[in-house]
């Protein structure tokens, strides 16, 4: 058996996490001795394993086509569709068409999952104005 601490990574509040790994099995719960949250995990922390092992969950960047089916792409090609599509309404509506929503906000270091996506944000902007 492997047991390790970790933050749980499905929002920002990153509640600390117990990981035990044992005959291939991974399990997941609170941790009690993290000073912030003293075992604390919501329910949609607690279910993770569930839906990371969902048979609906979506692995990979998927991009509608021009025939409206979903296709696999790589996350390189998805942002710069993202970017074309930005472009084109900031070309049309102005700067202040497209703006950045975080929910419940804090904002933590850039090895953690709120950042990651600000930083995708960002570079999705670069590219719109790269290409200006
Ligand atoms: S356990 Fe719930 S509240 Fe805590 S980080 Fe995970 S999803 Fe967020």
């Amino acid at each position: 058996m492997t047991e390790s601490t970790a933050i749980c990574r499905f929002c920002h509040a990153s509640c600390g996490i117990r990981v035990t790994i044992e005959e291939n099995r991974v399990h997941i719960i609170g941790d009690l001795d993290n000073p912030g949250y003293h075992g604390y995990g919501c329910v949609k922390g607690r279910s993770f394993l569930e839906c990371h092992s969902d048979p609906g969950r979506v692995p990979h960047p998927l991009q509608r086509d021009a025939d409206g089916e979903l296709r696999r792409t790589i996350s390189a090609s998805a942002l710069d569709g993202i970017a074309h599509r930005l472009r084109s309404i900031l070309a049309k509506h102005g700067p202040r068409s497209a703006c950045w929503r975080m929910g419940r906000g804090s904002c933590r270091p850039p090895s953690t999952h709120p950042c990651d996506r600000i930083s995708r944000y960002r570079a999705v902007l670069a590219r719109t104005r790269e290409d200006r």
